[in-house]
Order: C-alpha cells, then structure tokens, then sequence
C-alpha cells in the first residue's frame, strides 16, 4: 500500500477520507469490468478459499484509489473482502497512532459522553446473558469501557487486543492479553460464560479460524455475541461504495447477514437472535454515508471532526465545516427514523446475533474434537 505522506495525523487523516470507486464497467467488454490486476474478462478473481463458503472466485466491486487493495465480493456466498490479503505489517500501519485515541478518549466531548451512555446501556444487555458473577472476555476491548462497566456489576473480565496501544488507561482490574491472534492468549478450554465482540470480526485476518477459538474457550451453553456491519442492509446496498461502514482499508472482510450468520454456525455455534438497532452505529452511518455521496465534501469529513486526531484539527475550511455541521444537524432526524424503519425490516446497517455454543455435542462437534486433540 502507498502510504500516505505527512505525519501520523495526517496519515490518519488521510486513511479515514480516501475515496473508493465502484468497479468500472468496460464498454468494450460488455457487463465486464476495467482490467484489475489478476482479475478475468468478467471481472472475478481467484482468491483464498471464502472464510464461510470456501469458495475461490470473487468479482471486483470497488477500487481504493491510492493503494494496492480491492473490494471484492465471493461470488457464492456474498461475503466481501480486501483483496489482496494485507501482509500483517501492512496491517499495523491501517491504524495509526491516534485511532484509539489520547487520554484514554476517542471522540470530542459530547460525542464521547455518548459513548459512554451507549456502552452503559450495552453492558447491561451483555450482563443479561450470563450467569451472576460470570467470567466474561471482551475481544478486541480497547479502552475497556463495557467491560469496566460489567466489572462494577461483579462480572470476572477478561480483554484480548492486538495492541498494546489500545488498552492504555484500561482499569487494572480487567485482566488484558495482548497478542497477535485469540489464539496467541491461550485461555483454557472451557472457561467462558460470554464472549463479545463488538465490531472487531470484520478487522480480522482469519475469522473462521478466530470463531472456531471462541468456541473451544466458551463453556457448553455459553454465548458469543458478534455485531459487525451489515452488508446485506440497505445502508451498504444503498450507499455502495460511499457506505461509512466499509472503512477501508481496515475492514477486511464485509458480512451480509447471511454469511456472517453461516460462520457462525461452522464454527460449531447456534444462532438465536439477531437484532438491527444500534443508536450509535446506524444512524450516523446514514449521515456520514449521505455525506460522502456529495462529492464537494471529504470522504468521511463529519467522523474526521468527530475524532480526536491528536491536537490538530482536520485541514477542513470553515466553509466545509459549517457545511458539514449544517448537513448533520439536517439529516440527523432523517437518519433516525430511517434507522428505525430499517431495524423493523429487519435491515439494520449494523446487526449483532447472538449465538450459543450447544450443551452438548453434535456427531460433528465430537469428530472436530477428534480432529484437535
Ligand atoms: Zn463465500
């Protein structure tokens, strides 16, 4: 990937607002889309097998201009990915320094306040489905706010993050690993009533592999609760390759709900429940997707003005900002109910399911034991 020139914030700044181009239909080759390195006349590339399906073909869908990277989609199963694969220092440099904020802070002040509401009102759903005094493991926990919250509720918490960076300021009464994978942490078989993981599959190299993890360190009966965004949802279909959620390049893989619903059950799991509304998630996606349709404003300039980059502010004129501002306050009400609408149709532009790894064993689950051992 070329990465961006300047200093981290600028990189920072430069990674939230790269733009992202639909695929471009050939006209010489009919339906075909332009040549893309490794891609067929059709537009479809061969790929790693697909994380749900296993399937090796994909087509192209959208360009990141500026890197190396595609958005492509498994022609089987729906599932999107970054393709190429990012090597795992590449990865690293997706998230600079100041992604997971300064001070133990990610947003400016009232967003921040939010947040934290939000993440209260999470805490208890997630308290909810364990057992009194439950051991619980947040994956991919970051500041550990929810988990701080359910320590206070006498809940035993557990943290995994890839960095180190990203736990800073975490209350010490939180147990953290830090490591490459789940893998790496290397919990007993066994030992969890819940684990979450709250919009973390999608940043994920393997998470086929990762789900499998959680299923082994859960407890028969235990629960797993995943939100990712939804690539099957309105908002994505909608605002293709303008949709804030596919954050590229971070995201790795993009779930339709489908798909993301299949993983899970590969990896020994059974649904149980879906659900569509997020306050803090939808309806901003629906502004800052909105947003980028304009094509006069930068990519992502509303969550750039949201986000503490560090002490500087993004380089937006106070022409661009007052737009922003404007646009937000104009939209906010629209995103809402759309948000709303999109819930009840079972549409929502982030879903979390939550999902049980059975009591008992099914013939396949005991033949995968077999397998480990
Ligand atoms: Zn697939």
């Amino acid at each position: 990937m070329n990465q961006p020139s300047g200093d981290s914030c600028e990189q920072s700044y430069l990674l939230y607002t790269q733009p992202v181009e639909r695929a471009e239909k050939s006209p010489a080759a009919g339906k075909a889309v332009k040549e893309y390195p490794g891609a067929d006349s059709r537009g479809e590339v061969d790929t790693d097998p697909c994380e749900v399906c296993g399937s090796k073909r994909a087509r192209v869908l959208y360009t990141l201009p500026g890197t190396r990277f595609l958005t492509v989609q498994c022609t089987h199963c729906q599932l999107g990915s970054l393709w190429p694969k990012p090597e795992l220092q590449e990865l690293i440099g997706f998230y600079p320094e100041h992604y997971y904020g300064n001070d133990g802070r990610k947003f400016s002040l009232i967003v921040e306040w939010l947040v934290r509401v939000v993440g209260a009102r999470h805490s208890r759903f997630f308290a909810g489905l364990m057992p009194k005094e439950g051991r619980v493991l947040d994956v991919g926990c970051g500041r550990g706010i929810t988990l701080h919250a359910l320590m206070r509720m006498g809940f035993q918490t557990y943290g995994f993050e890839v960095s180190s960076a990203a736990v800073e300021g975490v209350d010490s009464g939180i147990q953290i690993r830090v490591g490459e994978s789940l893998q790496d942490a290397a919990f007993p078989d066994d030992f969890f009533d819940e684990v979450m993981l709250w919009h973390v599959l999608e940043h994920i190299p393997a998470p086929a592999a990762t789900m499998a993890e959680v299923c082994r360190i859960l407890k028969p009966g235990g629960v797993v609760i995943v939100a990712v965004p939804n690539f099957s949802s309105w908002q994505a279909r909608w605002c293709g390759p303008s949709w804030f959620h596919l954050d590229p390049p971070r995201h790795l893989y993009h779930f339709p709900l489908r798909g993301l619903k299949r993983l899970l059950e590969n990896a020994g799991f059974q649904c149980q429940s879906e659900h569509h509304f997020s306050l803090r998630q939808n309806p901003f996606g629906w502004i800052q997707s909105i947003l980028n349709l304009c094509p006069w404003l930068p990519r992502n300039g509303l969550y750039a003005v949201l986000h503490r980059l560090g002490n500087r502010r993004p380089p937006f004129t106070l022409a661009i900002r007052l737009q922003l501002w404007a646009l937000c306050g104009l939209l906010a009400p629209i995103s809402l109910v759309l948000s709303v609408i999109a819930a009840i149709c079972r549409q929502g532009a982030t879903v979390h399911v939550v999902a049980r790894r059975p009591r008992t064993e099914s013939p396949s689950d005991a033949r995968r034991t077999v397998i480990r051992s």
